[in-house]
């Protein structure tokens, strides 16, 4: 796989991956001791939950004993939430004397293990247990602060260890959602080429190609998936791990998540709020993938209205719209809503600016959402072939929901992502008529 460090690219950036290295293949966990050493660590504050201790968390911990490495271990429950509580629990039992922390696992250990480290200020290693999301190598922590989501600021592992003989292991649904997280990128690099055109936000095409290419490696061995190919496998997790160091290098999510991830955000915040299904991540994402496309498919038969635009800003209500989203998504409303007060995202003048460079562009924009994106009904057979769902009901959710989640992802935050380019092109019953849809 291809990964960047420190290089000075066409686009201004020095692009860093973020992280030292990557070990990955059959075996891969027998380098833990090596790179341990490497990184100083004398004494090493193990990390794992009830599950991934019987995964890899006694094979690590024997490797280490067998190197000579003392290892302090604390195995979280099952359960353990990405909160307060968890990382609490963490440090709680956190021996100063140990100069490494190790994490044996996927998405909420490897948060955890990020927090301890940042807060003891010790290097950070990860041996991977599921290619099940593409936080691996994300400078930030996905964590949930005062009942709502959030992301911290923390440095990715040092070291990342992807051992396909264990990350086989992972269960069906982990494996699904770790591909669901790649097929996102489709949305995602398409709405940043159209959001650098609309908005001239930074875009890099290195950085871009390089997500294209883990994004084609992954779809093209994905029928290996559930018989536990390690061809998929690996290039499942190579690819999350090249989406974090992706957004490493641009410095923004852009390369890796867009309205898809926003659909996954909304599901998550209602979840929070009403106990509604959460599924994972990456499924979540990948629903969100197939519901993006299919709107993007309406908009390779649109020709742009001008008035239509114009008429459907004066008529939207700011307030009443804020109304319904605040007894949409619940109490994370306000910060949206604060953020807009702040981005003025629908001020008619900056609409107006907006709407005329999307109009004089609109070739350029169909002919990236035409590159860059499958059709929709090709990204519904991607899905169904690997046993991801492709309804709404498939996570839980309820189809006639669609268009008002939909709209809420144009606040989720202040990024040009489809619903936005929607409601500038004044085409929501458009959009509404194919979320709407049944197939
Ligand atoms: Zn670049
Ligand atoms: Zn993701």
């Amino acid at each position: 796989m291809q990964l960047f460090h420190s290089e000075k690219c066409a686009c201004g950036k020095i692009h860093d991956a973020g992280f030292d290295r990557m070990n990955v293949g059959s075996g891969a966990v027998n380098t833990v001791a090596r790179e341990v050493i490497r990184l100083g660590g004398t004494r090493v504050y193990l990390l794992c939950d009830e599950n991934t201790v019987k995964v890899g968390g006694e094979r690590v911990a024997k490797l280490l004993a067998a190197a000579g490495i003392p290892v302090k271990s604390c195995v979280l429950p099952a359960s353990v939430e990405p909160d307060e509580a968890g990382v609490l629990a963490a440090k709680g039992r956190f021996d100063p004397a140990c100069d490494l922390v190790l994490a044996v696992g996927s998405g909420v250990v490897n948060d955890i293990g990020k927090c301890v480290a940042f807060d003891a200020g010790v290097p950070y290693v990860v041996v991977a247990t599921a290619p099940s999301m593409d936080g691996y190598a994300s400078n930030s922590a996905a964590m949930v602060v005062g009942g709502l989501k959030v992301s911290l600021p923390r440095r990715c592992a040092s070291v990342l260890i992807g051992d396909t003989d264990l990350l086989a292991s992972a269960p069906d649904e982990m494996l699904i959602a770790g591909l669901g997280d790649m097929i996102a990128k489709y949305v995602s690099i398409a709405e940043w080429r159209i959001s650098h055109i609309v908005t001239g936000e930074y875009y890099c095409e290195r950085v871009a190609a390089a997500v294209r290419e883990a994004l084609a490696t992954c779809v093209k061995n994905a029928k290996g998936l559930l018989s536990r190919d390690p061809a998929a496998i690996e290039a499942v997790f190579e690819g999350l791990v090249l989406s974090g160091a992706a957004m490493n290098y641009a410095g923004l999510s852009r390369p890796a998540s867009g309205m898809e991830h926003y659909f996954s955000h909304i599901w998550d915040m209602r979840g929070l709020a009403f106990g509604t299904p959460v599924a994972l991540h990456g499924i979540q994402c990948a629903v969100g993938t197939l519901y993006a496309a299919s709107v993007y498919d309406a908009l390779l038969k649109v020709n742009p209205d001008k008035d239509k635009a114009l008429r459907a800003v004066r008529a939207f209500d700011r307030d009443e719209y804020f109304r319904e989203l605040r007894a949409f998504v619940g109490p994370g409303a306000d910060a949206m809503i604060e953020a807009e007060n702040r981005d003025g995202k629908y001020d008619p003048a900056k609409h107006e600016a907006r709407l005329s460079v999307i109009l004089d562009r609109w070739n350029e924009i169909q002919t990236i959402i035409r590159e860059e994106i499958p059709r929709a009904k090709e990204i519904r057979s991607l899905l169904a072939s690997i046993g991801a769902p492709t309804t709404p009901e498939g996570i839980g959710q309820k189809r006639s929901e669609l268009p008002l989640t939909f709209a809420a992802t144009r606040d989720v935050r202040d990024k040009y992502v489809l619903s936005r380019l929607i409601w500038d092109l004044g085409l929501t019953d458009l959009a509404n008529a194919r979320l709407l849809r049944e197939n």
